[in-house]
């Protein structure tokens, strides 16, 4: 099994060629790469969300209990004194990494549901969904958002499978065979339940119209073949 710093090393390359491409061929601007770019390498650790006490799962309730605090301190009034806000914060922490956290331990599984392709489906449109309505994104980079998250996300899946095999004794470890699956067989009311979810998905995400005439036109296609090489290569 690859760790957290293969993931994030192999999926930061990946998504740093990718984001890099986008930006040679003027479709990005260069905070718009470097926010692709960032996106793509942690989706390369998102799968071990399922893995408890990994790395990946600190980070996310770590995400959580600031956004947590956040949200539930700008509801407070003024008239609120400094006591109040310490005791708020305190619970608010205790809530999330020692009810909530537990709770989402107990439910997943390692290597189950979240290493699955159609987790990555599900986690990329859930990825545009969250871009489009809750950042300042328009609907293409919210797209390009939902798809460097899938991309980080399948290499994390590949990388696990390539780990399985135990290149020096040429024999297939137990492993094998988990990461990289279509959905859960294990747990066919899960896989269910997520096929749903994405299918809802599919009635939330922004227009792709308007993503097909920028990203997958044959323009785009010119664009990036043109831009590859510099001008003084070019006969
Ligand atoms: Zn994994």
């Amino acid at each position: 099994m690859a760790n957290f710093k293969t993931h994030i090393q192999v999926s930061a390359i990946g998504s740093g060629v990718l984001s890099t491409v986008l930006l040679g061929a003027n479709i990005v601007n260069s905070i718009e790469a470097v926010l692709l770019w960032v996106v793509g390498a942690l989706g390369g650790v998102l799968p071990d969300i399922d893995s408890d006490n990994s790395t990946t799962l600190n980070i996310l309730f770590r995400i959580i209990t600031l956004m947590s605090i956040t949200a539930v301190l700008s509801q407070l009034g003024e008239s609120v004194s400094t006591l109040e806000i310490w005791v708020v914060i305190a619970l608010v922490y205790g809530v999330t990494n020692w009810v909530v956290r537990p709770i989402f331990e107990s439910y997943t599984v390692h290597r189950g549901i979240f290493h699955s392709l159609l987790s990555s489906v599900f986690i990329g449109a859930l990825s545009i969904v969250i871009a489009y309505e809750f950042t300042y994104l328009n609907a293409v980079m919210s797209w390009l958002v939902g798809f460097f998250i899938f991309i980080g996300y399948i290499t994390h899946l590949v990388l696990d499978e390539v780990y399985s095999v135990d290149f020096s004794n040429a024999r297939v470890k137990r492993s094998f065979g988990t990461a990289c699956k279509l959905y859960e067989y294990k747990n066919i009311q899960a896989s269910l339940l997520m096929l749903l979810l994405v299918f809802g998905m599919f009635f939330m995400v922004p227009n792709a119209q308007g993503v097909k005439n920028t990203l997958i036109s044959k323009h785009t296609l010119v664009q990036i073949k043109d831009s590859f090489l510099p001008l003084a290569l070019k006969s």
